[in-house]
């Protein structure tokens, strides 16, 4: 399996709150290969975030990943998985910016608002490149010429509240990408800029992307952003990954309920004037105590009493490169385990 970086299996993490155990991930499976971009969709609370910090070993409290794997490939094909390293201990601290980085979803509040930009550039630089300072500096002022940041010696300088929104999630980039990692997970990295500095950042992650040879996994709930960078998608629903398809696939051929309707809910130019746009009826129920039935059912049109009420159905493989889980796909309907 060296043409994949990363796969996880069945990887469920759990917060355990005083009304109970919230399964924000509830059997989430998915892999990425070498150079790939894998797109993960889904409304806010389906699990995204979660996935990508329990891949890194940074669920907050009271959070804790009790099952699964997650297993990193090196060049060589052997294999560490990543839920067996302590969160706190060296080894995952060693993997942390170096192999896999990871840019978070609002710069204003992941950066550092009392250090310099430079300065938090160089640490990560400093842990895993190099103990000497003014090698660490020269890197930081390269890594912040290579996200476009003009005149770098100066904005070095500067602190987070100094710089536009979209200064502040090139300096995130700069910072994940400043000691080559293989892999990066970028949650959201575009959501709070406007439309031209967005399509100047994802231009620029393709850019690096291609330069560094690395795997991005890259959450977002905005399809025409996946459409743009996603090799494959990996739609999310309730904690678990619902459709997985290669991205023109997907937009062409959606199959689970879910997928079909947030298609349908993307406005586009031109059609169905007059009318209102099309939206998926109810909410995301919170994942505590729910009953082991589809996920999906209470808001599904096509569900099938007796069926899709029995149990959550697995995710199968459908055709080349293509899962779904819903019972509508499956041969025969009958009930599968998760
Ligand atoms: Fe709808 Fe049933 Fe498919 Fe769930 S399994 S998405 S309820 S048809």
């Amino acid at each position: 399996m060296v043409d994949t970086i990363l796969e996880v299996d069945d990887l469920k993490t759990h917060f355990f709150l005083d009304e109970g155990v919230l399964k924000a991930l509830d059997g989430v499976s998915f892999h990425i290969g070498k150079q790939e971009t894998l797109g993960v969709i889904g409304e806010s609370g389906c699990g995204k975030s979660v996935t990508a910090r329990s891949i890194l070993r940074i669920v907050p409290s009271p959070g804790q990943t009790v099952g699964g794997t997650a297993k990193l490939f090196s060049d060589g094909g052997a294999s560490r998985d990543l839920l067996k390293l302590k969160p706190t201990g060296e080894e995952i601290r060693a993997i942390r910016g170096k192999e896999i980085s990871m840019i978070f979803q609002e710069p204003m509040t992941s950066l550092s608002p009392v250090h310099t930009v430079g300065d938090q550039i160089e640490e990560a630089i400093l842990i895993h490149k190099t103990q000497d300072k003014k090698e660490a500096h020269q890197f930081a002022l390269d890594m912040l010429d290579r996200v476009g940041i003009p005149n770098p010696k100066d904005l070095s300088k500067a602190y987070p509240f100094q710089l536009s929104g979209g200064m502040r999630q090139r300096v995130m980039i700069a910072i994940a990408l400043s000691c080559n990692p293989k892999l990066l997970l970028a949650d959201e990295p575009t959501t709070a800029l406007d439309v031209t500095v967005q399509a100047q950042i994802l231009e620029l992650m393709k850019e690096l992307q291609q330069e560094l040879g690395m795997s991005i996994m890259f959450i977002t709930h905005d399809l025409g952003v996946i459409a743009e960078v996603a090799d494959r998608v990996a739609v999310m629903y309730l904690g678990r990954v619902v459709e997985s398809a290669p991205v023109k696939e997907l937009f062409r051929n959606p199959l689970h309920p879910y997928t079909v309707n947030l298609l349908k809910s993307i406005p586009r130019v031109g059609r169905g004037r007059g009318k209102k746009l099309q939206t998926i009826q109810g909410t995301v129920p919170i994942p505590i105590n729910l009953p082991q039935c589809c996920p999906f059912m209470a808001r599904c049109e096509q569900a099938m009493p007796g069926v899709c009420d029995k149990a959550v159905p697995a995710l199968e493989q459908v055709a080349e490169n293509h899962s779904v889980r819903c019972y509508l796909h499956h041969e025969n309907n009958e009930v599968a385990s998760t």
